[in-house]
Parts: structure tokens; sequence; C-alpha cells
């Protein structure tokens, strides 16, 4: 057993979430530890296309407000962490073609107008549609690039980071909490649980009402270079599949939806389907070398919504279940989950999002 060093607040997890929120805290004064179990931002924030979709067909309702407000933020939260860690993350304001359809439940936003053939012709000529589209004014980012750097712009300003180290346990240890990790045990005052999928495997010692309905929902996708580079300009988002450029040339084609437990395999069928659904959108890609394919674990709840929120324990919260939109909702996370950790009122309501809401 090794010594027990204190932390104003502990982070468990280091994806995406788990780095927004430790910069956060940090920024407000806190001397903060990240424990990570494998390596910083190599889980979920690792797997996903980095839309910043905030009127994505199937954003529930009630996210809507934190979702645009994120999507707001998302320039000057990039700005801060490129400045903090010196990195590049990639971040892109050309838009989205996004299909609507009357079968799909995704309805046209307010004040934007279907796009006629020849103006889409004019945004995107190798894209093949006929009719139903739209352009949406929204970003995507490189969400690797962004975990990387959030991760340098933490450790920029100070935050500890104990990466290798699973946490098994939280536990009330006189005022504050302790954690139990697999080589040595840690405490602070404020403990936030950013695991992800993996969020409900914690152990809360004496309080059952603290576990977690965490679960994965897989996602399957894959990159691929075309041979004419910079073909495609903007996302576009159809229903069977999506596709989003980068700005060094790739394309990413995603994502199966799959309920299939903690399975992180790639099915090559699925991802040859994937591949052909992307060359009926665009033809080109059917020739485009594929680079990489690769599965991940989107972390959900029972309701699909995220938890935000205190637990009976005090000093114990949860940030988790983003689901589809987990890099889209990180600034906004990061704020209001920092606010509820400092005992301050959340400048949103978050009441839809407690953990009290699977315990009635
Ligand atoms: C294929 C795919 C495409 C996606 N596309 C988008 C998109 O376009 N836009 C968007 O906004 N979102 C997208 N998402 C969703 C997004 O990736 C997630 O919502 C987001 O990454 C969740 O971040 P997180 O930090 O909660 O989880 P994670 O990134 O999974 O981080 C959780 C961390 O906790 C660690 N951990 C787990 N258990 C323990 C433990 N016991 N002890 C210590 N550490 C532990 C893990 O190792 C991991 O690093 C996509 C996801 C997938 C899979």
């Amino acid at each position: 057993m090794t010594r027990m060093k204190s932390w104003d607040a502990i982070i468990l997890g280091a994806g995406i979430i788990g780095l927004s929120l430790a910069r956060e805290l940090r920024r407000h004064g806190a001397s903060v530890l990240v424990i990570e179990r494998g390596e910083p931002g190599r889980e979920a924030s690792y797997a996903a296309a980095g839309m910043l979709a905030p009127w994505g067909g199937d954003l529930p309702l009630s996210l809507q407000t934190l979702a645009v407000t994120s999507a707001r933020m998302y320039p000057e939260f990039v700005a801060e962490v490129e400045d903090e860690s010196g990195d590049k993350v990639d971040l892109r304001d050309q838009g989205a073609i996004v299909f609507f359809s009357e079968h799909e439940h995704n309805e046209v936003p307010e004040g934007t107008a279907l796009l006629t053939a020849t103006e889409l012709a004019g945004l995107e000529p190798c894209l093949s549609a006929n009719g139903g589209v739209a352009k949406l004014q929204e970003r995507s980012v490189d969400p690797r690039a962004l975990a990387r750097a959030s991760f340098h712009a933490a450790r920029h300003h100070n935050v500890d980071v104990a990466s290798g180290s699973q946490v098994t346990e939280v536990r009330r240890e006189g005022e504050g909490l302790s954690i139990q990790t697999t080589h040595s045990h840690y405490s602070a005052a404020i403990v936030v649980n950013c695991c992800g999928a993996w969020a409900g495997q914690i152990k809360v010692q004496g309080a059952e009402a603290c576990s977690i309905p965490a679960r994965p929902v897989k996602g399957q996708m894959l990159s691929v270079i075309p041979l004419q580079r910079g073909m495609l300009q903007r996302v576009v988002r159809a229903p069977e599949v999506y596709l989003v450029p980068r700005s060094d040339g790739r394309i990413l084609i995603g994502a199966t939806v799959e309920e299939a437990g903690f399975d992180k395999r790639v099915d090559p069928a699925d991802i040859r389907r994937l591949h052909q659904q992307a060359a009926k959108l665009v033809p080109q890609l059917a020739e485009a070398k594929m680079l990489e394919a690769w599965a991940g674990l989107r972390p959900s709840t029972p309701d699909d919504l995220p938890i935000l929120s205190a637990t009976e324990v005090p000093g114990y919260f949860v940030a988790t279940g983003h689901f589809r939109n987990g890099i889209l909702l990180a600034p906004i996370t990061a704020q209001l989950v920092g606010q509820l950790a400092r005992g301050i009122q959340p400048e949103l309501d978050i009441s839809s999002f407690s953990l009290a809401r699977f315990q009635k």
C-alpha cells in the first residue's frame, strides 16, 4: 500500500469529458488529479467522427439547449485548448449537407431552405442526391486531436494524471472521499465519475443508489483517402451513412449503432457495407483507399440521455452517458458539471439529467 495524497478534485476517466472537466476545475483554482485505466483519450473519444451537430435528427429535444450552447462555445473552447497545448485540432467550419426525408423524423430547422440541384452542385459537385437536402451551419472537429490537445492543456495547467490505473471503488472517508485503484489509493473532497460506458463498474461503498446505469453502444467506422483530395468539403449526413472530411484529405465514413455489450471487434462485412453506402452518395469513394477501420463504445443510459448529476454521496458527481454527442457536449458539460461540483447553481437547468431519474 502506498502513501495517500490528497487533491481538491479527482476525475475518474480521461476521455474528452473527464479531460475537459479537469481543465475547467483547474482553471478555477482546484488541485486536480485525473485517474485513467488506459491511455488518455483512447476510448469513445478516439472513435468519434467529430460532428458538432446540434440540429442532428436524432438529438432528443431535451438536449437541444445544451447542444446549441455547446456548439456556440466551440470556437473559443478550441482556441483556448490549442493555445494552452500548442496543438492543432482541425476545427472545420464549412457546414454540413443534411438529407431530410418524411420517413426520417428529422425536420428542416426553421429558416433553412432545401437546396436546389444547382445549388448543391455548386457546393459539393461530387455528391449525388435527388433533392431533400439542406446546408446547415455546423462545425466538425478531429476528436483524437482534440483529446490529445485537451490532455496537453490539462498538463499545462498542472493537472496531475495517473494513467494505467483502474479505479475499483469510491469510499466515504471522514469529510471527503477516497478512491481505490488497482495500484494505490487517493483522496479528495470532490470526485467526478467520467468513465463513459464503464461508469457503472465503479462501486461506491455503502451506497447502492449510486449505481450508474451506463451502457455501451458500439459504433464501427472507417476512414478512406480519395484519389482526388479535397473533393468533399462539408460533412454529409444521410439516413444510412455520414461522411466527415478532415483537412488532411481523409474522409471518415460512419457509423453502425449496435447493442453488443463491451465488444469492440470490427466486422469487415459492416465496414464494407458502410463503404458501399458512402459510394452511393459520392461515387468516387468506391475507388478511395481504406486507411483504417475501428470500433468504439458510446456511453449511453436507459433513456439515451446523459447523466450530469450529484449523487446521494456528498462530493461524488457523475458526468457520463453522452451517447452520440459527447464531443459536441464536452464544453457545456465541463462548464455545468464544473459549477455543480464547485457548489454553484449551474447556469442552465440540468435537472432532467439527474441520476435520481433512474432511482424512482
Ligand atoms: C463511432 C462513433 C462515432 C461518434 N461520433 C460522434 C460525433 O460525430 N460527435 C459527437 O459529439 N460524438 C460522437 N460520438 C460519441 C462520443 O465519442 C462520446 O459521447 C464521447 O467520446 C464520450 O466521452 P467520454 O469521455 O464520456 O468517454 P470515453 O472517451 O470513453 O472516456 C472514458 C474514459 O474512462 C476510462 N475508464 C473507464 N473505466 C475506468 C476505470 N475503472 N478507471 C479509470 N479509468 C476508466 C476509459 O479508459 C476512458 O478513457 C461517437 C462515438 C462513436 C463510438
